[in-house]
């Protein structure tokens, strides 16, 4: 332990997204808390959400949150469980309204109150049209979150360690004492010392090529846990938002078609109105995601190619509104007011003016609906029989509570950071007061210390590089918006060969220690490995079609079997095992999705 440093804490959290800032705002008036994160806070992805937040407020037309819930059960295809679904919509109203005070600046009505606007899968429960429930700051809903958040914290001096990378959790027995962090401009390792430790990591993205992820998406927070022994739930399940800018995977939020905007194949079609008839282009997004993908597979690709078109021109917009018999259009000024920074994408990547020229999209990876199992107050379970690891929390797109069951909802992630990172902070909170700080084990960092060593040292002659793009090329094809048996068989197959060459060749250049990225990076494609072996091995056993988890081989949801979430461990001898856990039901029955 010579060259490490200790700091002491009540609790400490790892990761400074939406999740991360509203637990540490609320764990940070009752006990002392450390928020470590790699990036520089307001860098995180949240910052990067677009379209908006999800809460019934009922301010242009009726909603209830109740309606909300229903709409969140059914998007999840029945897996997600609806005690957790019923806190997520009831408490996303309060908490939107507890942004609103902080100062967060969204959009209004001329009368005052949040503007609210259309999203997949929202829907007025009772004639099943789209209603308006979509909170926005413009197409910068997240930017302002996270912004918000991060002044509330530093105005309560929650203490931030910016740039320190988290490598490992301090776990002895069923609790947790703490984690290892590298300081990214020193290369210093250090150990945090704390009662309790919270996770609110983000997502994966980066597992597959074509991703809306930032390139920091690479699941650390999952992988830590899976490797102390934590289990991952419903890993098979991860979402392909339909409409990411043909080859580069930039988002294109899903507002856009809750502003009007269609989807149209190579004929001109408007080819949603086939395959979900009452709410054609705002369907979820695993049946958008499905459709453009036979589209395509059918020969209809704009070009031959394998993307659509997203049509928002007014022209065509006000065409589908006046044959809807709606009485609103829209123009180029509501446009660049609603959708700014869209068509300051499309301008700048790919040269298209979308007030005048359809946009290319293809479906993206882009959110993890699995990942680290927790309850509705973000405590980790350690085992599908409810038990629990003392002092462990998790909250944000890292964990699985599960409010998104195989599918989420637009609007629904944003409300899940909130809402859970809320009530997980207060409750970590209170589990600090009433712990004591238990010791460190003997030399705490010494493990993960040999690791980065091997990783600096390695002389193999295998770049990272070259092992990442193998494995998003794998998982592209294999473990993509369609899986068979067979192509889950290849990507388990590949992952197990990268998996190899990782622990055995792998060759960097820089073997300094300041700002040594290349090193970090290397570790970080070490989670990403791990977590695509997650998936794919979770995806070959489930043996139905359900959510964002579609097979050729077995086309049909199966309820009788499959109504279950996966847990999947990591074994002593670096194997796994599966078992599974019953979904809470509640007020409804799984049926047959109809949009
Ligand atoms: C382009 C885009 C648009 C989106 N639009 C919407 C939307 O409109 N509505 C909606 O509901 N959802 C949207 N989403 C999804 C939503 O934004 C994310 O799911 C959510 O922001 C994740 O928040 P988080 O707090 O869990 O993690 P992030 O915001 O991803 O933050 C992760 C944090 O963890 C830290 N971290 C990670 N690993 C380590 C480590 N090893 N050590 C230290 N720190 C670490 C990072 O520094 C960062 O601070 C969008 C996502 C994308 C990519």
């Amino acid at each position: 332990m010579a060259n490490v440093k200790t700091h002491t804490f009540d609790a400490v959290i790892v990761g400074a997204g939406g999740a991360g800032l509203m637990a540490a705002l609320y764990a940070s008036r009752k006990a002392n808390v450390a928020v470590i994160s790699k990036l520089y806070p307001t860098r995180s992805h949240t910052g990067a959400a677009q379209g908006g937040i999800g809460a019934a407020l009922g301010n242009m037309e009726e909603d209830r949150w109740e309606w909300h819930a229903y709409d969140t059960v059914k998007g999840s295809d029945y897996l997600a469980d609806q005690d957790a679904v019923d806190v997520l919509c009831k408490e996303a109203v309060d908490t939107v309204v507890e942004l609103e005070h902080m100062g967060l600046p969204f959009d209004r009505y001329p009368n005052g109150t949040i503007s609210q606007r259309r999203f997949g899968g929202h829907t007025n429960n009772e004639t099943g049209k789209p209603v308006m429930r979509a909170c926005h700051a413009a197409d910068r809903t997240g930017h302002m979150i996270l912004q918000t958040l991060y002044q509330q914290c530093i105005k309560n001096k929650v203490n931030f360690f910016d740039e320190f990378h988290v490598v490992d959790l301090i776990r002895v027995d069923n609790t947790v004492r703490g984690v290892v962090a590298i300081e990214i401009s020193t290369g210093d390792f250090h150990v945090f010392h704390s009662k309790a430790v919270h996770f609110a990591t983000g997502g994966w993205g980066r597992c597959w090529e074509v991703t809306s992820n930032a390139h920091s998406l690479t699941g650390d927070g999952a992988a830590i846990c899976l490797r102390r022994g934590v289990p991952l739930e419903d890993m098979e399940f991860f979402q392909f938002h339909p409409t990411g800018i043909f080859r580069l995977g930039v988002l294109i939020t899903e507002g856009v078609r809750g502003e009007g905007g269609v989807l149209l194949n190579s004929k001109g079609e408007r080819f949603m109105e086939k395959y979900a008839p009452t709410i054609k282009d705002l369907a979820s997004r695993d049946v958008v995601s499905r459709a453009i993908y036979l589209e395509v597979q059918a020969g209809r690709g704009i070009n031959g190619q394998n993307y659509v078109h997203l049509d928002i021109r007014p022209e065509t917009v006000n065409h589908y509104f006046e044959q809807a018999g709606e009485k609103r259009r829209i123009d180029r000024e509501y446009i660049e007011a609603k959708l700014p920074d869209i068509a300051d994408f499309t301008r700048t990547y790919l040269g298209v003016d979308p007030v005048t020229e359809p946009m290319p999209v293809q479906p993206t990876a882009h959110y993890a609906m699995g990942g680290i199992p927790t309850d509705v107050d973000g405590r980790v379970l350690a085992n599908v029989d409810g038990s629990l690891i003392d002092g462990l929390y998790a909250a944000g797109e890292c964990a699985c509570v599960s409010v998104h069951g195989a599918n989420r909802l637009g609007t629904n992630s944003l409300v899940d950071l909130v809402v859970f990172g809320r009530r997980s902070g207060n409750h970590m909170a209170e589990y600090c007061n009433q712990t004591d700080l238990l010791p460190l084990p003997d030399d705490p960092a010494g493990e993960v210390m040999a690791e980065f060593e091997r990783l600096r040292n390695g002389s193999g002659g295998v770049k990272p590089v070259e092992l990442r793009s193998k494995m998003q090329k794998s998982m592209t094809a294999n473990v993509g918006v369609f899986r068979t048996e067979e192509t889950m068989a290849t990507a388990v197959s590949d992952l197990h060969e990268l998996r190899e060459a990782y622990s055995r060749n792998i060759q960097i250049d820089d073997k300094g220690k300041l700002f040594n990225t290349d090193l970090l990076e290397a570790w970080e494609l070490g989670c990403l490995l791990e977590l695509a072996e997650v998936t794919a091995e979770s995806a070959k056993a489930r043996k139905e079609s359900r959510g964002g988890h579609a097979r050729d081989d077995f086309q049909k949801r199966n309820d009788q079997e499959w109504l279950k979430h996966t847990f999947y461990f990591r074994t002593e001898d670096g194997g796994y095992r599966l078992d599974y856990k019953p979904v809470t039901l509640g007020r409804y029955e799984p049926k047959e999705r109809v949009y």
